[in-house]
């Protein structure tokens, strides 16, 4: 055994590894959430409108089709351990949560990709960006760790590039959680983001990862800025939708 293996056994014995939800033992913290927390997580099988939230079986078929982007969410906010790991995964630094929450993203897109026509298609993936003060106070952006996990852990991870340096968060808003309706939330956030690089944007397909999608208007935003700058298909990517 080596010096590592013996200080990791140790930690575990000391320290047994838990589920970030319920709390129960878990084999390894590599995996931290544990099969009945998992389960309780639904995992939907179409994509949605990212204007209303109803539900959309291709990409033409979308209610509102003015909507920047078409959203994907792999489970839904409502849920008790959703609320649980995000909140988590956020604000009390377990980053290694991105690892269960990128698996389960990447899932919900293999299962999907084929019938909605994304299977021979090549998407450059965008973490929703922070504004750099938020990233000093916080150390990472949630968003980058998923979106560098979700790739990690897709069927399609050749054809899936990251990419955080064309879209900047340039106005330190305050959080989207602060604006109760989808207006002040619009508001809030119109004008924040900025691309660089529009050369680079024009005829190419993009992925946006967040942990979390609300009322759609950080997501449209940003997908709204690409759609200007050219690009093809923008799909919001998220954990769980309310
Ligand atoms: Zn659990
Ligand atoms: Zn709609």
């Amino acid at each position: 055994m080596t010096r590592e293996k013996i200080l990791c056994f140790a930690l575990d014995v000391l320290f047994p590894p838990r589920c970030a939800n319920c709390e129960v033992k878990v084999k390894t913290n590599a995996y931290p959430l544990c099969a009945n927390c998992e389960k309780s997580l639904p995992i939907n099988t179409s994509l949605f409108c990212a204007w209303c939230g109803a539900r959309a079986y291709s990409l033409s078929k979308v209610c509102h089709a003015g909507a920047p982007c078409v959203l994907g969410a792999a489970t839904r906010f409502d849920r008790a351990a959703a609320q649980r790991i995000i909140h988590a995964i956020k604000y009390e630094n377990k980053k290694f949560l991105a690892h269960p929450l990128g698996k389960i993203i990447a899932g919900y897109f293999d299962r999907l990709s084929a019938e909605v026509g994304f299977d021979n298609l090549t998407f450059f993936v965008i973490p929703v960006p922070i504004h750099k003060k938020k990233i000093l106070k916080r150390g990472y952006n949630q968003s980058a760790l998923l979106a560098r996990e979700f790739i990690k852990q897709s069927n399609k991870a050749e054809s899936l590039f990251f990419v955080d340096d064309i879209i900047f968060k340039t106005k330190n808003t305050p959080s989207q959680t602060e604006c109760k309706t989808r207006a002040e939330r619009l508001k809030n956030i119109a004008g924040s983001f900025e691309t660089r690089v529009p050369e680079f944007i024009r005829g190419k397909n993009f992925i946006i990862i967040d942990d979390v999608c609300t009322t759609g208007s950080t997501v449209s935003e940003i997908a709204r800025l690409l759609k200007k700058s050219g690009a093809r298909i923008v799909l919001a990517l998220v954990f769980a939708k309310a």
